[in-house]
């Protein structure tokens, strides 16, 4: 076949429809799409309150309702035309993009394979403006009643593209992914209300927040607690966030959230740098979490460079590499998380000795697998794959040292007594054995095993859990110094001291200015062991300003694990036996046992089956 048998065709634009269709292919993918640019515009056009309705995983129904600055009738007749778009008019603007959209593709593109109804009203209209629009037929006009905003539906998506239609996948895979889409916007915008309902059911139902109370909603407050708040800022980028503890590390990548001026993007290269940052401390097939926000001068990066926006270019990528991977590194250091490095040590390599995978020493009955965020027992966890908030079965209702040593009925009769009361556990608990290895842990024999207890961090634990509820409750229990002492600060401890006076106070210190740099302390904390009366505060404050340096807003919290930190029992203090065993009864009479303030482990478990298997009888 030669050129000349095909007949010629002359040049021709694509009338609108088809055009259309054809953009909407890129931006268009599946119903999420829909969702992300239609809750982008609601942000774009200034929204407090949002809104989202679906039905059957968005394939029949979605419904993004927003609050913002709505549009009159030229301007939403207008917004369905491609390239149509209010926020961009010249180049420089694009070099300079703020608002998430920018092409005026989005609606051009939903209307080309979707049944769209708009209905608009600004603040100064009477009545909104409502467009129907679907697929090839002219857009109808109409006049109805509609809060100040915008409501866009979009209705039976691909009814026109029956082959994309049918690559639709499950209800409940799009509905994961549309869930995403919500959950995204949730962090990035903690000041967002947002209810997103699905085949009726409520989903979220959020009230605008701070950052850290919304973090709370959607990931659960134990999540919250794994996490180590990160901040940095250079002349050219600006990071803050969290990333995980190392042993919470995730199953997956779907703990990973990146946000560049707010949008979230996937950046694989900042997602190597963490790792780096990690190595060492995660097992393998494990993932980090981390949730950044990136701030960057938005001539700096390219936005434009993937059809929905999801990935973009740094013009010093190697830069960025670098300082996150650094980033990420002085975190996890500072949150003490590098110590634990053993206990997460590749059990196969053979230059490690004895060491544990967390497969290994898993906390929960039949918890086979790796740990992550979500998997922390007993508590209510958020699903990363569902979305779904549950409590987790088969802990549920357990007490803390059931979920650690195995149901009650097998470890009765050796299982450390749960009590708040440490006396009266010492005095019957005679059948649980207790000793001391190098003066730093304690051992003892449960029924599958044994238990191993890093004396300090326990003790950490104990009075970091103390100190908070003193600070909540205001119940300080304070002994008095047969000797009075003073302790001359620097100016600047000096003015921390001051600052912090009220939190030191609420501990059980009294302590006040006397003299220009100088404290008086007549009474510390009854947890302050005899001998070190003098020292403390000034090892608190000292903790405290490290502590500051990297989380700087979290001022009861610093302060609580800098007196939990400088006042617990050292590794290398020899203990009683009936230390040991109050240790440990006060241990499993605080929330989370297992994990000291800083994300160490406090408790091991080697069962027997471990041993047994180690030493070959198995
Ligand atoms: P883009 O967001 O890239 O500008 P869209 O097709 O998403 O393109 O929207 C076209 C235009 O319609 C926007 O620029 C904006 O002016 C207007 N618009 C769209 N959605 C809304 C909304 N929810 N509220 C107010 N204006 C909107
Ligand atoms: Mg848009």
């Amino acid at each position: 076949m030669t050129a000349t048998d095909t007949p010629r065709r002359r040049v021709a634009v694509l009338p609108d429809h088809l055009a259309n269709k054809i953009a909407a292919g890129e931006v268009i993918q599946r119903p999420d799409s829909v969702v992300k640019e239609l809750v982008e515009n609601a942000l774009d056009a200034g929204a407090t309150s949002l809104q989202v309705v679906i039905r059957e995983g968005g394939k029949d129904y979605i419904q993004v309702t927003d609050d913002g600055v709505g549009m009159d009738e030229q301007d939403a007749v207008l917004s369905f035309l491609r390239h149509a778009t209010s926020k961009i008019a010249t180049y420089d603007e694009l070099e300079a993009i703020t608002t998430y959209g920018f092409r005026g593709e989005a609606l051009a593109s939903i209307a080309a394979v979707a049944q769209v109804t708009m209905k608009t009203r600004r603040q100064e209209d009477d009545m909104a403006v409502v467009i129907k629009v679907a697929g090839e037929a002219r857009p109808v006009v109409t006049r109805d009643a509609h809060a100040r905003g915008t409501t866009v539906i979009a209705q039976n998506l691909f009814f026109n593209v029956p082959a994309r239609r049918k690559f639709l996948k499950s209800t409940n895979t799009e509905f994961r992914h549309i869930f995403d889409v919500i959950q995204r916007t949730a962090i990035a915008h903690p000041e967002l209300a947002i209810e997103f309902i699905s085949d009726g059911e409520a989903v979220f139902r959020l009230k605008p927040a701070g950052m850290e109370d919304r973090l709370i909603e959607v990931f659960g407050q134990r999540a919250v607690e794994a996490m180590i708040p990160v901040q940095e800022t250079t002349d050219f980028l600006g990071v803050t966030g969290y990333i995980g503890k190392p042993q919470f590390g995730q199953r997956s990548r779907s703990g990973q959230y990146l946000f560049l001026n707010k949008r979230f993007i996937v950046s694989r290269n900042v997602s190597h740098a963490i790792h780096t940052a990690y190595e060492h401390l995660l097992t393998k097939g494990s993932f980090p979490f981390f949730l950044l926000f990136l701030e960057i001068d938005p001539h700096r990066i390219d936005v434009n460079v993937h059809p929905s926006k999801m990935e973009a270019k740094f013009d010093d990528e190697q830069g960025v590499h670098r300082f996150i991977a650094a980033l990420a590194r002085k975190a996890l250091g500072a949150a003490g998380a590098v110590p634990a490095l053993s206990a997460y040590g590749d059990v196969e390599s053979p230059d490690v000795g004895f060491r544990f995978t967390p497969r290994q020493h898993a906390w929960g009955p039949g918890d086979a697998g790796g740990r992550s965020a979500w998997d922390l027992p007993g508590r209510e966890e958020v699903n990363p794959v569902t979305g779904e908030i549950t409590s987790r079965t088969g802990t549920a209702g357990m007490s803390q040292s059931e979920i650690l040593f195995g149901p009650a009925a097998s470890v009765d009769a050796v299982r450390p007594q749960v009590t708040a009361t440490p006396l009266a556990a010492a005095d019957e608990g005679a059948s649980l054995l207790l000793w001391q290895l190098h003066d730093r842990y304690i051992f003892s024999q449960i029924r599958n095993g044994v238990m191993i207890v890093d004396q300090h961090v326990a003790h950490e634990r104990i009075l970091y859990e103390r100190a908070l509820e003193m600070f909540e409750k205001g119940m300080r229990s304070s002994q008095q110094l047969l000797f009075p002492c003073t302790i001359d600060l620097s100016p600047g401890d000096f003015a921390l001291f001051e600052e912090l006076l009220p939190h030191i106070a609420a501990l059980g210190f009294d302590a006040k200015p006397f003299g220009k740099h100088t404290v008086l302390v007549e009474g510390v904390p009854v947890d302050v062991k005899p001998g070190h009366e003098q020292g403390i505060l000034q090892e608190i404050l000292e903790q405290y300003k490290e502590y500051q340096h990297h989380a700087p807003t979290e001022v009861r919290d610093n302060m609580a694990k800098a007196y939990a930190c400088r006042s617990a029992i050292k590794a290398g203090d020899p203990l009683t036996e009936k230390e040991m065993r109050s240790l440990i009864d006060q241990l499993f009479a605080t929330s989370m046992p297992y994990v000291c303030p800083h994300g160490r482990p406090v408790v091991l478990r080697i069962s027997t089956d471990e041993l047994d298997r180690r030493f070959g009888r198995k």
